[in-house]
């Protein structure tokens, strides 16, 4: 039986930098179940991703995924299970955006950062096959927000302007429509 649970804030874990895996050990029951393990933590607590440092272990796995509608972010697009291991991120240009995140290790706060807006993402995936994909807008910005965790970065350590730290209630109250409007009309533009 494994002790996995979600590590919140103040966890030394989320603070170290994670380690890569070879692709034997990716192939090991130990990794595979750590996978499936994450899963369904993420999809319990209804987040758009997860990493693994966030169950406790500092390995560079992470996964992203967004299902129809996402009731922690209902304006994200569509994201297809995705598991990235030793992912890395190279921006393809300098354009920005300012996202609005939240964080499962980080209860109820939400925040104003940028974000890159093109990207490739390079990563083994859980059979330990090599990709390399471009991605734009939010989708980017989620996988940007699961790898800085593998660096023990949180969203908080990008936030600019602090007087955006919002709670989710105090969010909905006071910026989520702006924000929709704002982040839908990007989506549309910059796909995904
Ligand atoms: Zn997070």
């Amino acid at each position: 039986m494994s002790d996995r649970r979600l590590r919140l804030i103040g966890d030394p874990v989320l603070r170290k930098r994670a380690r890569e895996l070879t692709p034997d050990e990716i192939r090991t029951a130990g990794i595979q179940s750590l996978i499936d393990e994450m899963i369904e933590i993420k999809r319990r607590a209804d987040g758009a991703g997860i990493a693994a440092n966030q169950v406790g272990e500092a390995l560079r796995i992470a996964i992203a995924e967004v299902e129809g509608v996402n009731p922690r972010y209902p304006y994200k697009p569509e994201i297809p299970l995705t598991v990235i291991i030793n992912p890395e991120i190279e921006a393809l240009d300098s354009e920005t955006f300012v996202n609005n995140e939240g964080c499962l290790s980080v209860p109820d706060l939400r925040g104003n950062l940028p974000r890159q807006v093109n990207i490739r993402l390079r990563y083994l995936d859980r059979d330990g096959v090599a990709h390399s994909e471009v991605k734009h807008g939010l989708t980017a910005g989620t996988f940007q927000h699961e790898v800085d965790h593998l660096d023990g970065i949180l969203f908080l350590d990008r936030v600019v302007d602090r007087s955006t730290l919002a709670t989710w209630d105090e969010f909905e109250r006071h910026q989520k429509e702006e924000f929709t409007t704002r982040i839908t009309d990007f989506v549309e533009r910059v796909g995904s």
